[in-house]
């Protein structure tokens, strides 16, 4: 096992919803957190060599990316890839370069094709063509996970990445325009119990399956994989079930109290009609989530009114 204790243990990230939960999971592990300020731009890759340079991490924890859903994946084609790949690239090298003892790269479950085998296994990866409404990010985060075993065959890095299905939690985005779907109903909801609407719109047909892991958990299995994980291959982190769309409304509009009805937005995209990983690689190693959807859905509208999110009605 690798501890933790004492390290030094760069969160990337720090300041987004995954790297938030790492911040917050880390806490009990007794190592040092560290932090870059917003003025390193992980983009620039002197900065980022600086920064290493400087504080020299033991340990890094990737959960620095641009992300978005579905729309933004959409208007931002080149930033979605760029800047990706270059926060990526420029983090990892910087990692060899201090000889960091172990890194965890974050990727994303986008990265399977869009009609992968369902539940998704880790040898999915680059057996078919993705899905094109996410496919500048995913370019990128198959990149990163390449990048690491590259680095482990050729350098001999302990470098490792885990790959979350979709997150949702404290730290979320609840912009509607560049927000993933949960965050998005929970708004929507929200807005439409106090306008006292009848009607609250979701996007697409309600049929595609997705699966929802609370960024918590997430940030426990990232430990957890540090700690005992050093394989080549990336490892799925999910929750173990899915859900459609249509009833994960009715779930949201339950927890929000919204009480009128559901209307279905056919001009807006689909996406891939269904997304679950098969998580049992990292269920064998011994770990599994504790968060069920209904109850971490009640704690991200907690969150969401806690956190001046509420727009003025
Ligand atoms: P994806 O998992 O990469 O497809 O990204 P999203 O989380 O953005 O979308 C998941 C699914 O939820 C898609 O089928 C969307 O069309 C659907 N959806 C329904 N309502 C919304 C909404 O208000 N915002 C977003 N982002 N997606 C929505």
């Amino acid at each position: 096992e690798y501890s933790l204790r004492a390290k030094r243990v760069y969160v990337a990230g720090h300041g987004g919803m995954a790297g938030s939960a790492l911040v917050r999971r880390l806490a009990s592990e007794g190592c040092e957190i560290l932090t870059a300020p917003r003025t390193v731009d992980l983009r620039e890759q002197a900065m980022v060599r600086d920064w290493f340079a400087k504080n020299r991490p033991d340990a890094v924890f990737c959960a620095a990316a641009r992300v978005g859903g579905i729309a933004a994946n959409d208007r931002y084609p080149a930033q979605f890839l760029y800047d990706n790949l270059m926060i990526e690239a420029n983090i990892i090298d910087a990692a060899r370069q201090t000889q960091c003892g172990k890194l965890l790269f974050l990727g994303s479950s986008c990265i399977y094709p869009r009609m992968a085998p369902q539940p998704i296994c880790e040898d999915a990866l680059l057996t078919g063509p993705l899905e094109p409404t996410n496919e500048w990010y995913a370019v990128a985060k198959i990149a990163g996970i390449k990048l690491c075993q590259a680095y482990r065959q050729e350098y001999g890095c302990d470098f490792i990445s885990a790959m979350p299905t979709n997150m949702y939690g404290p730290g979320d985005n609840f912009d509607l325009a560049t927000s993933h779907v949960l965050p998005a109903l929970i708004r929507k909801a929200h807005d439409a119990r106090v306008n006292g609407d009848q009607t609250m719109t979701v996007w697409g047909s309600g049929a595609p399956l997705r699966e929802f892991l609370h960024v918590d958990d997430m940030a426990d299995a990232c430990v957890f994989l540090m700690q005992n994980y050093s394989g080549h291959s990336h490892v799925n982190v999910g929750y173990g079930s899915d859900i459609a769309i249509a009833a994960l409304a009715q779930m949201v509009a339950n927890v929000v109290g919204f009480t009128g009805t559901l209307q279905f937005d056919t001009s807006k995209p689909d996406g891939t009609p269904r997304k679950l990983m098969d998580s049992s690689l990292l269920r064998s190693m011994g770990w599994q989530p504790e968060i069920a959807l209904e109850r971490g859905i009640e704690d991200a509208y907690r969150q969401f009114l806690a956190s001046g999110n509420l727009r003025q009605v």
